[in-house]
Formats: structure tokens, sequence, C-alpha cells
């Protein structure tokens, strides 16, 4: 029985020691090595390669990322089990990331930035947190590990998941009825949704129509959920003050695209939160282990959801 790691060869040898260590009995392959593909079980990727057919006994398609969005699961057999990242290292950095994104756009450092520029010395009006209601898009694991962090900061928090949740300390909405209620009442706006066919595109001129004015966009989910074009025409207006992003459609941006130079936008490249390999290799080994004695991984994706 084997498992093939797919990835960055620095990763790779972390993996491989953790495996040695805890599962002796199962072999390690890099891609790139000889492995009979009879024997691949386990496949930990990125990308689902061309010739994944040729693993007729894989049981589980572990990502290294904490989406599956890249693969194609209609490409894939029912009988895989398909696993995103779910793993402390992304966790902590996801949180480090919308503290920072979040109190970004509160304090207004783009407007700060740009006084810079100018040798401008002025106090802007500042608003407090209490009154600076941040909502964020999609409940899941990553949205409520980064409201954890920013609980203390007494900002009235929301969030908005397709199935009715309730998080003490949160102002829940679900579902597209509820989808107008929730925008009005946001002032930063978070996406933290997996892209899927319902996702895809959902952050559009509708959408930002029915923020407040002043509103702004923090946006860590995926690049295609994002209209970038009516997130300009929605800043030019001044109907939304500032945007943060991480993710594009394409990645990387284009030198030549107008996101780079507007004023009223930060970008960075989706770094966000990075698969940790000492933290992930434990979570990938306890989740074969999990597989072994008939349990469900962690992470396991919902094929009819798409995430
Ligand atoms: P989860 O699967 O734990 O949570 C997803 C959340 O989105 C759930 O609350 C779910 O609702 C909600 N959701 C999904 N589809 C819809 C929909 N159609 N309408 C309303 N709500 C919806 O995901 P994670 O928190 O682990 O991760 C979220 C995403 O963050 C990842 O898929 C990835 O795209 C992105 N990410 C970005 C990174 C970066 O560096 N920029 C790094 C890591 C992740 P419900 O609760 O009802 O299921």
């Amino acid at each position: 029985m084997a498992f093939l790691f797919n990835s960055d060869a620095a990763r790779g040898t972390i993996f491989r020691q953790a495996f040695a260590r805890e599962l002796p009995d199962l072999e390690f392959h890099h891609s790139g090595e000889c492995v009979d593909p009879e024997k691949v079980r386990y496949l930990l990727t990125w990308n689902v390669p061309n010739d994944v057919a040729r693993f007729r006994n894989l049981e589980v398609l572990f990502s290294i990322g904490a989406g599956v969005d890249q693969f194609k699961p209609e490409t894939i057999p029912e009988r895989v089990k398909l696993v995103r990242m779910v793993e402390d290292g992304i966790i902590r950095m996801m949180q480090e990331y919308v503290v920072l994104g979040v109190l970004t756009l509160h304090r207004e450092m783009l407007a700060y930035r740009e006084q810079q520029g100018r040798g401008l010395w002025q106090a802007l009006a500042s608003v407090q947190s209490t009154d600076r209601r941040v909502g964020f898009l999609g409940l899941g694991m990553l949205a409520q590990a980064a409201i954890d962090r920013l609980k203390p900061f007494r900002f009235p928090l929301a969030a908005w998941s397709r199935s009715k949740r309730t998080v003490e300390g949160i102002t829940c909405f679900h579902g597209d009825d509820q989808l107008g209620s929730f925008l009005k009442g946001t002032d930063i706006l978070v996406c933290l949704l997996p892209l899927t066919k319902e996702t895809s595109g959902i952050l559009n001129a509708r959408l930002f129509s029915l923020l407040p004015t002043g509103a702004r966009l923090l946006h860590v989910g995926r690049g295609p959920q994002l209209d970038q074009g009516a997130l300009i025409e929605s800043l030019d207006s001044g109907h939304l003050a500032a945007a943060m992003l991480d993710v594009t459609d394409p990645e990387p941006l284009p030198e030549s695209h107008p996101l780079w130079s507007h004023p009223k936008v930060i970008i960075t490249p989706h770094i966000a939160s990075v698969t940790q390999p000492h933290t992930a290799a434990q979570s990938v080994i306890e989740n074969i282990r999990r597989h072994r004695a008939g349990q469900n991984p962690i992470g396991l994706v919902d094929r009819t959801r798409g995430y």
C-alpha cells in the first residue's frame, strides 16, 4: 500500500519523515519516484494529475490546500473520497490575515498611505469598532476561527451561510432569502466562501449595491467569486470605500490590470493562509488512521455541495 505525495520537494521531505515515524507500514513516494500505480491508495496533490485513472485502487484524494475547487470531481471515480486540508497552520494564518485586513480597512490605512504619499499629516474621522459591523460570507471552519480572534475588538459580528447556524455572539443569516438583510447591516464584508457553482461570481454589482455606502470588502475566498469590473465601478462611484484582495482571477493578475494601481485597493498574492507541512502531515496521518478505522476523514468533501 502506498501514499503518493504530489507537491513541492521541501514539504515532501517533512511529510516523508512524519510518515516514516507514524505510518511505517505505508510506502511513501514523492511524484517522480518509481511507484507501482496499483499500490497507490492515497494521493496528496493540488491539481489532479491527468493520468489519475492509472491509480485504480485509489481510496482517498487529499487536497494540499483548504479548497477543492481545483479538483474536477466528475473526473474522479465516486468511490474515491475527496478531502480538503484542515490543519492548525492554515487556521492560524487565516486568523492573522483576517484580523490584519479588518483592522486595515477599519482604521483607514489606505487613505493614510495615500496621504503619506503627499506628505500630508491629517487625522481622518474615526469610527469606533462598536459601530463598524463586520459580516462574513461563509461561517465555516476558517470564518469561525477568524471571528474568534476578532471578538475582543468588539465589532458587531454577523455571518451568512447556506444552512441555518447558531454561533454565540454572531448574528447568523442563511440562504438566498436572507442575503439582502445580512448585507444591509455589513460595513466590512469578509468573503470566506468556498468556490462552487453557487458562489462563483457572487461578489457582483447587485451584491455591492445591497451593502451600505462606504462599505469595504476583504476577499479571501477564491478569485472567480469576484466580478473585478463591478468592484472597480463600485469603488469609483464612491459606493464602496476600499477593498483588500488576497485572491484574484486570474492569479497572478496581469501586470496591466487596473486593480494593481487602484488607490482604494490593496492586493496580496494569495498568501492569506498557506498549508504548513508539519501540522498538515499530522492532519493527513490522522485522516489515514480514521479512514483505515472505517471513519470519515476530517474535511471530507460533500460532492453534491461541492465543498
Ligand atoms: P468550510 O467548508 O468549513 O465552510 C464553508 C462555509 O461557506 C460554510 O459556512 C458554508 O455554509 C458556506 N457556504 C458554502 N456555499 C454557500 C452558499 N452557496 N451560500 C451560502 N453559504 C455557503 O470552508 P473553510 O472555512 O475551511 O474555507 C472556506 C474557503 O476559504 C475555502 O474553500 C477556500 O476557498 C478559502 N481559503 C482561502 C485561503 C487563502 O489563502 N486566501 C486559504 C484557505 C482557504 P454551511 O455552513 O451551511 O455549510
